[in-house]
């Protein structure tokens, strides 16, 4: 029995764990099982999963602070702390071989995630693992042994999230060199397009490794971006993705 806990997203009072599919980026489409972990070592004023890290009491801003309704989370409602043993439990109820790890950042609880991954392709070697990361802490080699894909998405100044805290260079230097690691950019507008060649340049990124997506909540959105973006990737060799989680529910949650 392993004693260590993980502390994942709390969403309709249960642990952030769900079967759906990859929505973006080198898997799309696939069928996949999520474990979203919370807490975050960023704060995206944009983010789309503020209750992994938007504490009351925190200084940082979000675009919904603004929002009459919005509160910040209380940080003991929105942490479900469980066990390996549940989260696997939970994993292979859905008989599914693709998990994602996701969050928040799930990178801050690499020794519980590897041993979570270690559960699990010791009930079954056929798990695969791949992990949503913002790029900025490196693997631990017990973590980075049972990852198949890292689904790096570097943060860019939109973010309002401090160049020195978005970008880590020895981070994104794993990143780059680890034929493991795919990037994935959200882009809005020429001048973020300037930010993403500035990093693919600086950190030597390979262009069949980078996915450009267009910025956008909904359908909508999406479809105002996607022909631009689509001539950008072109000229780039970039590849592009569309975002099917938007696509088909909207920013509904756990899904
Ligand atoms: S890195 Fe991801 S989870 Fe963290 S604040 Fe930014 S968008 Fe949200």
């Amino acid at each position: 029995m392993n004693n260590k806990l993980l502390k994942l997203a709390r969403l309709n009072n249960a642990p952030e764990i769900f079967h759906s599919i990859q929505g973006e980026g080198k898997s799309i489409g696939v069928p996949s099982v999520f474990v979203r972990t919370s807490l975050c070592n960023l704060h995206c004023i944009w983010c789309d999963t503020d209750y992994t890290w938007n504490w009351k009491g925190t200084r940082f801003s979000h675009v919904h602070d603004a929002l009459p309704a919005y509160e910040k989370f209380d940080k003991k409602d929105w942490i479900a702390q469980s066990s390996v043993e549940q989260v696997a439990d939970q994993v292979c109820s859905y008989q599914c071989s693709n998990v994602i790890l996701t969050g928040g950042e799930p990178m801050l609880q690499q020794p519980v995630l590897a041993e979570l991954m270690k559960y699990l392709v010791e009930k079954n070697p056929e798990f695969r693992f791949e992990v949503e990361t913002n790029g900025t802490l490196i693997p631990i080699p017990v973590f980075d042994q049972y990852v198949a894909q890292y689904n790096v998405s570097p943060k860019l100044s939109n973010s309002n999230n401090s160049k020195k805290l978005r970008e880590k260079p020895a981070a994104l230097q794993f990143f780059a060199q680890s034929l493991k690691a795919n990037f994935k950019f959200v882009v809005a507008e020429e001048k973020d397009m300037e930010e993403v060649l500035t990093l693919i340049k600086s950190y030597q990124i390979p262009a069949e490794r980078v996915w450009l997506m267009p910025e956008g909540t909904t359908a909508e959105a999406l479809a105002a971006r996607r022909q631009w973006l689509v001539e950008i990737c072109k000229k780039h060799h970039f590849r592009y993705s569309d975002r099917l989680h938007i696509q088909i529910w909207g920013s509904k949650k756990g899904v």
